[in-house]
């Protein structure tokens, strides 16, 4: 049978096939599956060609179905039932082609204003913003909190308004079409929209798929007519979502810098209350329906990055974060960062409904530590001082003004922050550095008891009471010319309302105890109040419930049991596929190095001896010589690189290595840029290459390329165990021992197992980083005997594990004799 044609702009190699062939088949039936391309096998074009190809089939059948689902009455004639599909045919045609014609026009018009903007003629008048004097000398009643309603308290946003759209804003973009309506529950009847969202964890790569997309052409939705030979294609209908602090393009709020800045002051000047002249310009009214709309015609005739969208919207005049939610409907793909799809709120803000849907997330190997972290929180001593000072003064200046119930409420928050500082006190006066807490304790202050916390953050939410107290102390500080930015803050958290972080952390409170668990630690002379979530799959099923199917793909998934169990423990069934390497079985040399001549080598914390250490030197002075190029050893921590410096120094051992390549340390405080540069530099320089030693999960460990010269060896040493003793780690793993006592399985398994799991992602991702493409080569040699078990070698991606020789040796001199066949081969080649 012939290979499925997935209109791959290349002729797709082999692996690549099977690749999108085990995808489509998982689209197809529906399924989660977990896929695992290595970097340089072309990932990204796999993803597209094969998620598209299913979705324009999908469609064509859509289209055939439809034209099947035409009735007439069983005594009409053949010629009337004829007709009737004819002219359903022919108005589903003529629909898709004004559609098309107009997306063609704006090309053109595009085309033509590019032209133009080439040969020097002014595209556009730029409009023209006064000098922003809000903050300076603004009068002292915007502060004053609005009238809060308190017939409101029990009901939830859902009831009418969406969260994070003022009342007004809701209605409009409801008038406009530019919110989803609320779907029945039950409801499937989503074929005709159906899309592909894709989800990738940095603006970068979205950029970089978005590039990728670029590539590829694709037969059309609808079947072609019986008169035409040849298939035309059919442009991609795609759509790039982001947030405010992306897509905003009024100066006076973009300048704000931090995501809650902005998304509050954008609120902000939606409300009523704002004055006319501060209110902005460009969110989507009734009187620039048309800019909408041509808005969304551009957006849909090219395929556009974030910066694209931003541009379409200051040329439109338009709000691009607003307006694009007229373009989600007719959109077949849509490309969003990781918190826009994995956190529920955000989805809601956007207007977005996975049902139906496909969704695939990329670089999806850091997934479950993006949804924990995405609702984890803290907060710290400063903070919490910082908000009880700037509300005292509030009330002080405003407590005869405040109408309603604002008054009881911001005495609330004041009595809860108190309640919060109390337990730190006491904290602070133990001898312990951190530990675990029961939520109970943190609300154990003076009538916290009867305060009722979810109206409590519904109220510090709608109020807008964090950026009013914020904004007030901050016209007082200016008026004073005091500064209120604490030293220990950054920028970025000074921007967020210090409120704001509180109404989150109160908002964990809420949680039940069984997702997560709160923790403190003493940090330098003050504490931290921590919220870990423990189980992303609680977050992460509404999606799994909601799309159609989910594939989570990534260039190092191994090993991959930790999705089954943590992120999907309610499915039956998983679908996984590692796909092998480009490149031929001889460019690539793995092996273990469990011995020397001294034994056992175990660079394990209570093995870490200066006599161990100084064996692990020995052993990469008989490596070093033989690599051409650049040498980059991993070892687990900087704690770890620090005390093999030290012992190196001390016995000489690092001036012989010196004298073989020059040697860079990639230093906890050393910025990984200029240390990659100058590594860089040394390998295409030096004739005797370089060595970088660097850290596991460290700044230069993922994300980097160490591809042909500047990563011909990668030696990782030990095995980056994160710490056990800490109280996050000790609670997740009693977490797990206690899920999986309940499934009934033996004590210590899951726990041992998602710890060496946890570990081995983080070597997979940094050996993974010297293979970048078809034609690259290199070694990878694992300096530890734990690397020569079954278990833990069973971890690795499947094209590292494959290419394991069954009869390979493990001692020193057998690896070094190996490594120097290997390598002398590839120079001579
Ligand atoms: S409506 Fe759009 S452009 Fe205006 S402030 Fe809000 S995000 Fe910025």
């Amino acid at each position: 049978m012939a290979p499925k044609d997935f209109h791959h702009p290349f002729q797709p190699y082999d692996i690549q096939q099977h690749f999108m062939e085990a995808m489509y088949d998982c689209i197809e039936r529906g399924k989660v599956g977990i896929f695992e391309s290595p970097t340089g096998t072309g990932k990204s074009l796999s993803l597209i060609c094969c998620s598209l190809t299913w979705l324009r089939e999908h469609r064509r059948k859509g289209f055939d179905e439809a034209l099947a689902a035409v009735t007439v009455d069983d005594d009409d004639p053949a010629w009337m039932a004829e007709h009737a599909v004819g002219s359903r045919r022919r108005e589903m045609r003529r629909m898709r082609e004004e559609f098309e014609a107009r997306l063609s026009v704006v090309r053109e018009q595009e085309n033509k204003l590019k032209e133009r903007h080439a040969h020097g003629v002014p595209t556009r008048k730029k409009r023209r913003f006064d000098s922003d004097d809000e903050g300076s000398t603004a009068d002292e009643d915007q502060y004053v909190l609005d009238d809060y309603d308190v017939s409101k308290d029990g009901k939830t946003p859902a009831d009418g308004q969406n969260p994070f759209y003022s009342m007004e804003t809701t209605k409009l973009m409801e008038d406009l079409g530019m919110l989803q309506q609320k779907r029945d529950d039950n409801s499937l009847d989503v074929s005709e929209d159906l899309k592909i969202y894709f989800c990738s964890r940095t603006h970068s790569q979205l950029s970089q798929f978005v590039r990728e997309l670029q590539r590829v052409s694709l037969p059309p939705g609808m079947p072609p007519e019986p008169a035409m030979s040849a298939e035309v294609s059919e442009p991609l209908k795609h759509l790039t979502l982001g947030s405010r602090k992306n897509l905003c393009i009024n100066p006076k709020v973009s300048k704000l810098g931090s995501l809650t800045a902005i998304n509050e002051r954008c609120m902000e000047l939606q409300q009523t209350s704002a004055a006319v002249e501060h209110k902005c310009p460009f969110l989507p009214k009734k009187d620039n329906e048309d800019a909408v709309l041509d808005f969304r015609d551009h957006t849909l005739a090219k395929i556009r990055d974030i910066e694209d969208m931003v541009e379409v919207g200051r040329r439109l005049s338009i709000c691009p974060y607003y307006a694009s939610r007229t373009v989600t409907e007719s959109a077949e793909m849509v490309t969003l960062p990781y918190p826009l799809l994995l956190q529920k709120t955000a989805r809601e803000a956007l207007g977005i409904s996975l049902r139906g849907h496909i969704i695939i997330i990329d670089e999806a190997h850091n997934l479950m530590n993006a949804i924990e972290g995405i609702y984890s929180t803290h907060i710290s001593e400063v903070q919490l001082n910082r908000a009880r000072d700037s509300l005292l003064v509030y009330l002080q200046k405003f407590r005869n003004r405040l109408k309603g119930s604002n008054r009881v409420f911001v005495t609330q928050v004041v009595r809860v922050i108190d309640s919060l500082l109390l337990f730190v006190t006491r904290l602070l006066l133990t001898n312990t550095t951190g530990g675990t807490i029961d939520a109970d304790e943190l609300l154990c202050g003076k009538g916290v008891d009867q305060i009722d916390l979810a109206k409590l953050i519904r109220y510090i939410s709608e109020s807008k009471l964090a950026r009013k107290v914020e904004g007030y102390a901050s016209h007082v500080a200016q008026l004073q010319k005091t500064p209120i930015r604490n030293t220990k803050e950054t920028q970025s958290e000074h921007d967020v309302p210090t409120l704001a972080h509180i109404q989150t952390f109160l908002m964990t409170l809420m949680n039940p105890s069984k997702e997560g668990r709160f923790f403190w630690s003493r940090e330098s002379d003050t504490c931290i109040l921590r919220y870990m979530l423990l189980d992303p799959a609680v977050h992460f099923q509404d999606i799994v419930h909601d799309a159609r199917a989910v594939i989570l793909a990534g260039g190092t998934m191994s090993p991959m049991d930790d999705y089954r169990h943590q992120l999907f423990p309610y499915l039956p069934r998983l679908v996984t596929f590692s796909c092998g390497h480009l490149i031929p079985p001889s460019n690539l040399l793995i092996r273990t190095v469990a011995t020397d001549q001294a034994g056992p080598l175990d660079f394990s914390y209570k093995s870490r001896s200066s006599a161990m250490i100084l064996r692990i030197g020995q052993a990469l002075l008989d490596l070093a010589p033989l690599v051409h190029g650049g040498l980059v050893v991993f070892l687990p921590s900087y704690g770890s690189l620090e005390q093999v410096a030290s012992c190196w120094r001390k016995e000489a051992l690092l001036t012989k290595l010196e004298d073989i390549k020059q040697v860079f340390w990639d230093g906890r405080t050393e910025p990984a840029e200029a240390t990659f540069k100058a590594y860089s530099h040394a390998v295409s320089t030096n004739r005797k290459g370089a060595i970088l030693l660097s850290v596991i999960g460290g700044k230069l460990s993922e994300g980097i390329n160490f591809s042909d010269d500047l990563g011909r060896c990668v030696v990782v040493v030990g095995l980056p165990f994160p710490n056990l003793e800490t109280p996050e780690w000790k609670a997740k793993m009693q977490y797990l021992e206690d899920k999986a006592r309940a499934r009934g399985e033996t004590t210590g398994a899951a726990s041992r197992e998602h710890a060496e799991n946890v570990c081995m992602r983080a070597v997979n991702q940094a050996v993974g980083r010297v293979i970048r493409h078809k034609d690259d080569w290199a070694g990878i040699v694992l300096m530890d005997q734990r690397y020569a078990q079954k278990r833990i070698r069973e971890k690795l991606p499947g094209w590292i594990r494959e290419s394991f020789p069954t009869e390979s040796p493990s001692h020193l001199r057998g690896v070094t004799k190996d490594a120097k066949r290997f390598f002398d081969g590839k120079t001579r080649s």
